[in-house]
């Protein structure tokens, strides 16, 4: 699985996004890309959604606790612009970006740069989340992550709600879900 191409391809920019459900460790492993690129000596940045400012205003951070420095904004298109000076550009929660992320990601590596988005794919409803879907199609390297069923013990790609409410994102509120494989997953309702 080519799903860390830092080394090459040469004289072009590329996507790479790591895709899955909560507590698959996909900030974990957008972190674990981002040091290694540095360790390689290359000026990483990383951008987070302003909807998410759970733990920490100034981190991206995994439900590991693993962190790294990061840049909030509110609309993609202000990565263009801060991200001039840097190789390599991190993106974290892509999927509070709106669709606008995708254009920004293609333009960002149509000039060169790595770029490694991490979002979840799907929604508490398993619906794909967008822009999550467009952007796992213009990606050159795709990683899903997994995570484990708290139910059977299988390997998990959906997210579980635990308690009932129709909005489509509960921020911050990691305690509300949990991951669970396609058979014990299920959609509450209301009654
Ligand atoms: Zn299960």
């Amino acid at each position: 699985m080519i799903n860390e191409p830092h080394l090459s391809p040469k004289g072009t920019g590329w996507i790479e996004v790591i895709a899955g459900c909560m507590f698959s460790g996909k900030t974990d492993e957008l972190i674990r890309r981002l040091r290694r690129a540095e360790i390689a000596k290359q000026k990483v940045i990383v951008f987070k959604p302003s909807i998410d400012n759970r733990y920490s205003n100034r981190n991206i951070v995994s439900h590991n606790e693993q962190s790294l420095p990061s840049v909030t904004i509110t609309d993609p298109q202000q990565m263009i612009e801060l991200s001039v000076d840097f190789q390599v550009v991190g993106v974290d929660e892509a999927q509070f970006f709106g669709n606008g992320l995708v254009d920004t990601a293609n333009f960002l590596a149509d000039k060169g740069k790595r770029v490694i988005i991490a979002g979840l794919d799907m929604d508490y409803k398993a619906v794909p989340f967008e822009p999550m879907p467009q952007l796992l199609a213009v990606a050159e390297y795709i990683t899903k992550t997994l995570a484990i069923c708290v139910v059977c013990g299988n390997p998990a790609d959906r997210t579980q709600r635990k308690s009932f409410s129709s909005e489509r994102v509960l921020v911050g509120a990691a305690e509300s879900y949990e991951a669970r494989c396609r058979k014990c997953h299920f959609i509450q309702t209301e009654d």
